[in-house]
């Protein structure tokens, strides 16, 4: 790795009053954090199925999952799952409302996910995705979906269907790699 400022190369170690090893440059001695991304996303339901996006970008190249992606600098968490949402899938939203956190520890990133509801019935397919469907919640590809924190998100949603969704925080511990999700803990 090299320096963002000056181009030399840096050196791993624990800067003056740290904790953590940090990429420190040989040179200009800029310290170069590395800290947990922030991913926002939404779960869309139109009478009572579900919008799902299979991906047509890495990582997960044709699974599917929610529409979600890397929260943008000046944008809300609920502004970004929106902005998502529409480049993965055109589709409108109404009602946008907080489901869950998720702390996915593997990989250093924290997701948002919302709930909504479809503002009309259209969406389509875009670059970021080979195909957009509704899906009944019976017949959701389980054994196809991008990410365990997605798959914990999808069933817990499919769980409390035709009640007040409840906010919850959850530690997920395996990549996607892995499948199984760690259990939940209320607010
Ligand atoms: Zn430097």
């Amino acid at each position: 790795m090299y320096c963002n400022y000056c181009g030399s190369e840096v050196v791993y170690k624990i800067p003056k009053a740290d904790d953590h090893k940090r990429a420190v440059c040989s040179a200009c001695h800029a310290i170069h954090y590395q800290n947990p991304k922030i991913i926002t996303g939404v779960i869309v339901e139109y009478n009572g199925q579900i919008l799902l996006a299979k991906r047509a970008i890495k990582p997960r190249y044709g699974t599917w999952t929610i529409p979600a992606g890397f929260m943008e600098i000046g944008e809300t968490t609920q502004e970004g799952a929106a902005r998502e949402c529409i480049e993965e899938t055109e589709a409108e939203l109404k009602n946008i409302k907080l489901f869950g956190v998720y702390n996915i520890i593997p990989n250093s990133q924290v997701y948002t996910i919302f709930h909504a509801q479809l503002a009309k019935p259209h969406f389509k397919a875009t670059d970021e995705s080979l195909a957009v469907e509704l899906f009944n919640p019976k017949d959701i590809p389980w054994d196809n979906i991008a990410f365990p924190c997605v798959t914990a998100a999808l069933k817990r949603y499919v769980g409390e269907m035709g009640t007040n969704f409840s906010i919850k925080l959850e530690d997920i511990n395996e990549d996607f790699e892995g499948s199984k999700f760690s259990g939940y803990y209320d607010n």
